[in-house]
């Protein structure tokens, strides 16, 4: 029997904890990360331009949306987020990104700082 690949364990993968916390995390590391303006727009096709209150909707990618249940906050400091399709939200981009992909707190932050740069 192949399960190697099935969903059950690519979840379970995705909630442990990462094996190798080689090098520290650059005390910066709240500078190199991108706006959550440039960072959604990436990362949240079909977001709406920012109403003059900052916040934007978009299709919610953590579950079946046909409509726009994401509320981003994309012209604050730090992105916080909600949906109202009940999949939660976070107070930034740095647990935004951690429930998109998975990663963990360290490599969700190396990930997304590397879109500041682009
Ligand atoms: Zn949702």
């Amino acid at each position: 029997m192949k399960a190697q690949r099935s969903p059950g364990n690519v979840l379970a993968a995705a909630l442990e904890p990462p094996k190798s916390k080689r090098g520290k995390l650059d005390p910066n590391w709240r500078e190199r990360l991108p706006s959550p303006l440039l960072y959604y727009r990436l990362h949240l096709p079909g977001m709406t331009e920012p109403k003059p209150n900052g916040w934007a909707k978009a299709p919610c990618p953590f579950h079946k949306d046909d409509g726009q249940s994401m509320n981003v906050w994309a012209g604050s400091k730090h992105g916080s987020w909600n949906c109202r399709g009940g999949c939660g939200g976070g107070p930034n981009i740095v647990a935004f990104h951690m429930r998109l992909t998975g990663l963990g707190f360290r490599s969700a932050i190396s990930a997304i700082s590397e879109d500041a740069s682009i």
